[in-house]
């Protein structure tokens, strides 16, 4: 009688381990709003960026301001305040995440590639981005597959990043669970950057009425209807946002910081001919629309195999590249 009650802990834990992985896909969310604010669990500080309701039960969207990391969780874990997007900047203001917020803005004047677009010259390697752009091509799965072949013996699972639309999650269905099943078996891990829901773009207008600039855009619709699709299609957002067409003003540069988002630019896309440094933030696109930019990126892996072997040429994280040149500062 006395094993009792360790093996109810054991069934208790295996329960929770099962919800907590059904958790992961939230299809039946109302009321998704930015919320802000200081949700407090002995020992970690987390910012919370967004409340909404799944299934009548109410969660949060948090971020870690010191490792970028983002999770759902249940409001009843936490000591919470409620604040303004001002005042959580403020109270988190000596945090890597509020820090690269304020690069970011520091480089909203021009009209593409705003935001952060390298990691740290230090880094010996890259950070992989990836756009997933509307699209009526298949995902370009040689990206995938060559990476986890170049890196299986070094890095695994290796870090991209991948810049996902609304409307791509809802045209490539089939493309999403094969990513989600490398990321299952731990081949990779996906970094998922908000790169809006419509991406509208017309062939005709000038660049500063064009993509989210052109008139009748919705900001408001393109930040939250694109997270909650990545909610309801099992994928954890990030606290990135990639412009489309990399085109952007000022103001729109607050706004989107005003959600708690960081723009990550590029400094590498390579179906422009632009070369990689280290610490670059490299821009190729999976969407099956730049065929030239991926092959680029193999050539680039097939010539970088001795380096990789000895570990002198890695795949980062781009949280952590973000976040490092904030560490310690
Ligand atoms: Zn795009």
């Amino acid at each position: 009688m006395k094993q009792l009650p360790k093996y109810f802990l054991v069934y208790l834990f295996a329960i929770l381990g099962l919800s907590a992985k059904a958790q992961g896909i939230y299809k039946k969310i109302t009321s998704y709003r930015a919320y802000y604010g200081w949700a407090k669990h002995y020992p970690q500080d987390w910012m919370i960026l967004r409340q909404f309701v799944n299934d009548g039960k109410t969660y949060l969207l948090l971020v870690n301001p010191q490792t970028l990391e983002t999770k759902i969780d249940e409001p009843g874990f936490y000591a919470i305040k409620q604040m303004t997007i001002d005042e959580a900047r403020a109270f988190f203001k000596s945090t890597p995440y509020v820090k690269a917020l304020q690069k970011a803005e520091k480089q909203s004047v021009n009209m593409q590639d705003a935001g952060i677009e390298s990691g740290m010259p230090k880094q010996t390697g890259i950070s992989l981005t990836a756009d997933l752009c509307p699209s009526r091509k298949p995902l370009d799965r040689r990206i995938f597959n060559s990476i986890i072949t170049e890196f299986k013996k070094v890095e695994q699972p290796v870090p991209i990043a991948l810049s996902v639309t609304g409307i791509w999650m809802r045209q490539h269905p089939q493309d999403l669970e094969w990513l989600k099943e490398l990321q299952d078996k731990h081949e990779i891990f996906i970094t998922w950057i908000n790169h809006s829901f419509n991406h509208r773009v017309s062939l005709k207008l000038p660049l500063k009425e064009n993509f989210l600039l052109e008139a009748g855009t919705n900001i408001n619709y393109e930040v939250l209807e694109t997270e909650m699709a990545m909610l309801k299609n099992g994928l954890m957002p990030s606290v990135f946002f990639r412009f489309p067409g990399l085109v952007s003003d000022q103001k729109l540069v607050y706004q989107i910081t005003d959600f708690g988002l960081i723009p990550i630019g590029t400094d590498a896309w390579l179906a422009k001919g632009q070369q990689p440094q280290a610490g670059s933030i490299v821009l190729i696109h999976g969407n099956g629309n730049e065929p030239v930019g991926v092959t680029d990126f193999i050539r680039l892996l097939k010539a970088k195999t001795q380096s990789i072997a000895r570990k002198q040429w890695l795949l980062y994280d781009l949280r952590e590249s973000v976040d490092e040149e904030f560490q310690g500062e």
